[in-house]
């Protein structure tokens, strides 16, 4: 049966198997050792073509996107990932499609080690849907509701490159070939902070990964601490590509609320900050401060001046 051998096509390039996997795919359901004195982190997140992804997306970077996204989550709460199953319905038994998609699917597991453990095949729209577990110490895990006034915000890496890649799909004007690339890879191919979250752990009082748009997640994170929250514009941080092709004007509303940055976004007590940035320099990771925790509540963007920003939207929602 066609099922049967896609799911052999995606065992076959998914070999890489923990020694805490008791059984993996093949029986009803799968068996980990769970080692007691570590706690489970669990999460899942679904990508619907031509909501998630552009639909001429190809097949490995959408494997590499489906577990990217939720190893992201994984990172956000300063988990160490494990184990994931893959849920994937499709239009039709490609199994050219399905061999692209467990590369790229596998290429992402194994730089994290993770073992794929299980799934379901199923025929429909071309959905899919990935569940990871990861596992952290007792009490470790990394909340959104741990903020306070007086905290400093921070995010890592840069942010806006995923949303100019979808701006701009077929370049700008005057876009050179290799900007261009570097933004598509950025929307296509997402590097979820797993050592980030692990080292945060010892730092952040409060942590979220930026899926939406930075404004619409640090919200969550303002609402669930009862907190507001200010961010500098101004230091908004930005790649060279995003700096070379779009212009100034056109950044912030990228870098706000563009989403599919994949960062993450986390509040430290400010003396804290010069032993995070010592940590965070011997891993030749970035993170910039850019803004602080205040009592009230919501998220405003500064300008240089101190003034607001108006920002266009806050970010993506379904079913809005
Ligand atoms: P059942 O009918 O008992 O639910 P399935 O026939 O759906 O079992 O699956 C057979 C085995 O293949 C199971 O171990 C399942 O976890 C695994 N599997 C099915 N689809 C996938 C997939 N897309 N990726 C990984 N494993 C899968
Ligand atoms: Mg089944």
């Amino acid at each position: 049966m066609a099922e049967f051998a896609l799911i052999e096509t995606i065992r076959r390039r998914c070999a890489h198997v923990r020694d805490d996997v008791v059984l993996g795919i093949g029986d009803d359901a799968a068996v980990l050792a769970v080692p007691p004195d570590l706690e489970l982190v669990v999460c899942t997140d679904t990508l619907v073509a031509g909501v998630h992804f552009p639909l001429e997306t190809s097949a490995a970077d959408i494997g590499w996107k489906s577990l990217a996204v939720n190893l992201s989550d994984l990172a956000a709460m300063g988990a160490t990932p494990a184990w994931a199953l893959l849920a994937l319905t499709l239009p039709t038994a490609d199994t050219g499609f399905v061999a692209g998609f467990a590369d790229g699917f596998a290429a992402l597991a194994a730089e994290h080690g993770v073992s794929l453990i299980g799934g379901d095949t199923t025929s429909g729209p071309l959905t899919i849907t990935v569940t990871v577990h990861g596992l952290i110490p007792k009490g470790q895990a990394l909340r959104r509701n741990g903020a306070r006034a007086g905290d400093a915000v921070l995010v890592s890496g840069t942010l806006g490159d995923a949303a100019a890649a979808l701006r701009y799909r077929n370049g700008a004007d005057g876009m050179s070939v290799q900007s261009r690339a570097s933004l598509q890879a950025r929307l296509d191919r997402p590097q979820p902070r797993v050592t980030l979250g692990i080292l945060l752990r010892d730092f952040a009082s409060s942590c979220i990964d930026i899926s939406d748009g930075l404004l619409a997640d640090l919200g969550h994170v303002a609402a669930a601490s009862g907190i507001g929250i200010e961010i500098d514009a101004s230091r908004l941080p930005a790649s060279p590509a995003l700096l070379d092709q779009v212009p100034a004007e056109q950044r912030p509303a990228l870098q706000l609320a563009g989403g599919d940055d994949y960062e993450l976004a986390f509040t430290v007590a400010p003396e804290r900050i010069p032993m995070l940035q010592q940590a965070v320099a011997r891993e030749s990771m970035q993170i910039t401060h850019l803004g602080r925790a205040v009592a009230g509540s919501g998220v405003r963007a500064l300008d240089s001046e101190g003034r607001p920003l108006d920002p266009p939207r806050s970010g993506w929602e379904h079913f809005a």
